[in-house]
């Protein structure tokens, strides 16, 4: 009976000592009117079964155990303290009508009446404890499992979101790094190498075609001089101003690049000798008719141009380079700022 008595009254205890330490957590209402219905429906189950007179066909030893699905629902469905609950409950109704005579388990000696029904209330409340736990035990388990499977996704969308990003840094370091490797880091053309790449592919293209190809090189005269009395800085000005008038007169399909310190190179695919020619003056005339302004005054510049195109018997780009470099030294040596041609 003490035992009985424990194992009823501990945990509808445990379940008020519980809310009594979570005092300050809103009461879920609706879940609250839930249980108060499961122990009142468990009371209603247990007042039925022991209201029959022993007597009664109605009061066989099993007619109580209709309250054990009731009892049974509510530990499943509203957990653990509504079952202990519903346990207190059908366990007063239980003993209020077997102590006024009613029910299966009256009618005998004192003792034998007190076992069936601490019999009775064991198995019935033991069991509805024992299913709310498991159940309890499982929603916990599911909910553990739920927010691993969260954690999991978030941390994986966050990798994959970092993955990104890398990539993306990735590509644009990858486009800055392959623009270095074609540059010239001060004036910003193509460097030789790949002015080289660049030219012998389009001498291909112009040698398989039979297409006009002509080839331009250019160097600043008396640069010398402008480093000597203005200082390199401004030399360094001169370079990057020379290229960009030379720009503003090439085609996009043009290829201009520092071939050496102060000289350039200018690969024009599908252009004649003559509209070659002509480039290298606009680009000549551009250059010299106007002084570049700088901290240090304006600087006056000038350069010489060696203009050859494309033969049949050029196989790569050697000869043209050679015979531009000989119509650049008549150039120089005929007084420099002019344009020469060697066929
Ligand atoms: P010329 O008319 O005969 O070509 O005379 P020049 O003085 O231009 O020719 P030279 O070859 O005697 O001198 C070229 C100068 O160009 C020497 C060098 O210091 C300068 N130079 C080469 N590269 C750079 C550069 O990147 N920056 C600057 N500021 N000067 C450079
Ligand atoms: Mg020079
Ligand atoms: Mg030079």
């Amino acid at each position: 009976g003490d035992a009985l008595g424990l194992l009823i009254l501990t945990p509808a205890a445990w379940s008020l000592a519980d809310r009594w330490k979570r005092r300050r957590e809103p009461l879920d209402l609706g879940r609250k009117l839930k249980g108060l219905a499961m122990i009142a429906a468990t009371a209603i189950a247990g007042h039925w079964a022991f209201s029959f007179s022993p007597n009664d066909l109605g009061a066989m030893p099993i007619t109580p155990f209709v309250a054990m699905p009731v009892i049974a629902f509510a530990g499943a469905r509203l957990g653990i303290r509504v079952a202990a609950w519903s346990g207190v409950a059908l366990a007063i109704v239980s003993i209020a009508g077997t102590l006024g005579g009613a029910g299966p388990y009256s009618g005998g000696s004192e003792v034998a009446t007190a076992l069936k029904l601490q019999e009775y209330l064991t198995i019935t409340v033991f069991s509805a404890l024992a299913l709310a736990a498991l159940v309890s035990e499982t929603r916990e388990q599911q909910a553990h499992a739920q927010a691993s499977e969260e954690a999991l996704r978030e941390a994986n969308e966050a990798l994959e979101r970092r993955v990104a990003e890398r990539t993306a840094d990735l590509v644009v370091a990858n486009a800055e790094l392959e623009r270095l490797a074609v540059s010239d880091g001060l004036t910003g053309t193509f460097n030789r190498r790949h002015f080289m790449q660049a030219a012998d592919r389009e001498l291909d293209r112009a040698r398989r075609y039979s297409r006009p190809l002509s080839l331009i090189l250019w160097d600043l005269d008396h640069f010398k001089q402008v480093n000597d009395s203005y200082g390199h800085q401004i030399g360094d000005a001169v370079l990057c101003a020379a290229v960009h008038r030379a720009r503003s007169v090439l085609r996009d399909t043009d290829v201009l690049a520092r071939y050496g310190g102060e000289e350039f190179i200018v690969l024009l695919p599908e252009t004649s000798i003559d509209s070659a020619i002509a480039t290298a003056e606009r680009i000549r005339v551009l250059l010299s008719s106007e002084p570049l302004t700088t901290a240090k005054g304006p600087v006056k510049m000038s350069a010489s141009f060696g203009v050859t195109t494309l033969d049949r018997g050029d196989r790569n780009l050697q000869p043209l380079i050679e015979r531009a470099d000989q119509a650049l030294y008549r150039a120089k040596g005929e007084g420099r700022d002019r344009v020469r041609l060697q066929a």
